[in-house]
């Protein structure tokens, strides 16, 4: 089924992980994505590989989602290459974990400008299109940490409990225009940004899964995907822990 065909999906933080996942999934649903990424590496291999398996459906954009003014001159270009867009994904996200005693500011700073202040930067650049747009929808990839805290954590428990705020104020702000925006708090899943926890602490946050294992990228998809669809219309300002159990 083509849930997606003559949609056009920007994710960001597409060229690997969760967000790779994400944009192959809409591309093999019939969509067309925008792939964003810091590195032209990573966006340039995810486009490929989607390309590869549905032929002309994506294109890559190398651009600090951090950064203001590129990201609004990614919006236009965007515009200008797809025409118009109906869905957002901001996924683009870092950890710069460290107790709070020995945090540098730069720390602090990286984390809630990738993963807070470049949802902000997104969202202006797309949601005059996305406003006149068909079914239109903004998903923010948020974390449990955000909800539950962490130790070590406390830039990226902030800057993603910070998205879940701004993911209900624009859910509001933007109603009347019949733009959705969601939240999507991923557990613990399997990519790179938790590839390299020592295996002491895998097996405590084990413990805490009542389902038993990390997750994978696909089961983040496919909440995504859902909150993306028709199906979810009526669904507005809601954050959906995608965590096996771990915040029941
Ligand atoms: P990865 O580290 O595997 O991938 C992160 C992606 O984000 C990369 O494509 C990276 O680009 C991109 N990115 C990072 N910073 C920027 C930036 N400043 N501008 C543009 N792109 C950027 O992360 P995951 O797939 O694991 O995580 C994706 C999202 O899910 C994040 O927001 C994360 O916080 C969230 N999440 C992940 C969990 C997990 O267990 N993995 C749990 C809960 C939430 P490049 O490839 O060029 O480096």
């Amino acid at each position: 089924m083509q849930r997606f065909a003559g949609k056009t999906v920007v994710v960001t933080g597409g060229g690997r992980g969760i967000g790779g996942s994400i944009a192959m999934a809409f591309a093999a649903e019939g969509a067309k994505v925008a792939v964003v990424s810091r590195n032209e590496s990573s966006c340039g291999k995810t486009a490929g590989e989607i390309n590869l398996a549905f032929p002309g459906s994506a294109r890559a954009y190398a651009v600090d989602v951090a950064d203001h003014e590129a990201v609004q001159e990614l919006g236009k270009q965007i515009i200008a290459d797809f025409g118009t867009i109906n869905i957002l994904v901001n996924n683009a996200g870092v950890t710069r974990d460290g107790l709070l005693m020995r945090m540098k500011e730069e720390d602090w700073t990286t984390v809630l400008d990738t993963n807070l202040k470049g949802a902000f930067n997104t969202v202006k650049a797309f949601m005059r299109v996305l406003m006149k747009a068909e079914d239109p929808r903004i998903i923010n990839i948020a974390s449990v940490i955000g909800l539950i805290g962490n130790a070590g954590q406390a830039n990226y428990a902030a800057s993603k409990a910070g998205l879940i705020g701004f993911t209900k104020s624009i859910a509001r702000e933007l109603s009347g225009r019949h733009v959705t925006c969601n939240a999507v708090a991923p557990g613990f899943i399997t990519t790179d940004m938790t590839g390299d926890l020592p295996e002491k602490v895998r097996e405590e946050v084990l413990k805490n899964i009542p389902l038993g294992s990390f997750g994978t990228v696909e089961d983040i998809a496919a909440a995504v995907l859902f909150l993306a669809g028709k199906e979810a219309r009526y669904i507005t300002g809601q954050v959906l822990a995608v965590d096996g159990g771990m915040t029941m």
